[in-house]
């Protein structure tokens, strides 16, 4: 853990970030430890813990009561996968939303489409915005930029004033923890269909298919009581325990799988392509057979 004081736990000549995953679900017990060089922000801002390290091999990290979210690194792909997946599978996006993920990297995709009209990135945390702006994502990426708002907000109270208005949503919470635990709940989902245009799409983070067997379950058995299509698709993130992660996209009309990925083609990206965009959503056995 990283202490308010600036000081690290563990070895003091080789000082590491250790983050200890207990899983809620109960199979699985991990330590995961990544080496920080220098702790350069921390504060405890109203709503949780915020630092930003400096480490070895991620590059600058941000990291939320403890739990890295994303680094300089390999962001890319975590936002890319959230991001571009949803919106290309959309037939002509005007309206985009987003609900958490504070360094706004899954916006600053979305920008890359300029017919998109609207971005809108709904982040409880102020403090985990200016934070961000400060040490991993630069204010000019953002400035210039007609599309963008950022609204400062608790995600669950903002989705509910939302009514058919938005055609592509992205759910970037966190673990079902703190303030983000609202954003697991049954009428969080119902909230989410309500504020989708009529062939809207949306997308949420849904944990580890590993360790968080039962988030990626109860996702999609609530998305299926409400959109005719819900689909898993699955990425590899090296910041996150065991690397292997889930989103699922839930959609009122268009399917990702009929998705004009020619699209893609000229949007400078690190790691989605088209190939990648349709392997994504092919899944392993063991995962099949859970779902
Ligand atoms: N990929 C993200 C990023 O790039 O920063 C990781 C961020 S983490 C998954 C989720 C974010 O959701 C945090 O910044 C947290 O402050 C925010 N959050 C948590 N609960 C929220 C809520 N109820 N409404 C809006 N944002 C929330």
């Amino acid at each position: 853990r990283v202490e308010d004081n600036g000081t690290f736990h563990g070895y003091k000549k080789d000082p590491y970030h250790v983050l200890w995953i207990e899983n809620y679900v109960g199979k699985t017990r991990m330590k995961v430890a990544y080496k920080v060089k220098s702790l350069l922000h921390y504060e405890q801002s109203a709503f949780q813990e915020i630092s930003v390290v400096e480490t070895k091999g991620f590059g600058r990290m941000l990291v939320l009561d403890g739990i890295p979210q994303v680094s300089t690194n390999e962001g890319f792909i975590y936002n890319e996968m959230i991001s571009h997946i949803p919106i290309v599978t959309h037939p002509d996006p005007k309206n985009v939303g987003m609900i958490g993920g504070g360094d706004c990297g899954h916006a600053r995709e979305a920008m890359k489409y300029k017919s998109i009209e609207k971005i809108d990135v709904v982040e409880i945390d102020e403090r985990v915005t200016s934070v961000c702006r400060k040490w991993l994502t630069p204010e000019e990426d953002f400035k210039s930029d007609k599309q963008f708002q950022m609204i400062h907000q608790d995600g669950y109270e903002w989705i509910q004033k939302q009514k058919n208005s938005y055609d592509v949503l992205m759910i970037d919470r966190p673990d079902p923890v703190g303030p983000g635990k609202k954003l697991f709940s049954s009428d969080f989902y119902q909230y989410v269909y309500d504020a989708l245009s009529e062939d809207g799409v949306v997308t949420f983070q849904s944990g580890s298919p590993f360790y968080n067997e039962s988030i990626l379950k109860k996702t999609r058995y609530k998305l299926k009581k409400l959109f005719p299509i819900v689909r898993t698709y699955i990425l590899t993130i090296p910041l996150f325990p065991c690397g292997i992660w889930s989103f699922t996209m839930a959609s009122k009309k268009p399917d990702p799988l009929e998705a004009d990925l020619t699209k893609l083609m000229d949007k400078d990206t690190n790691y989605i392509n088209p190939e990648i965009f349709t392997s994504s959503f092919t899944l392993p056995n063991y995962i099949r057979n859970m779902l």
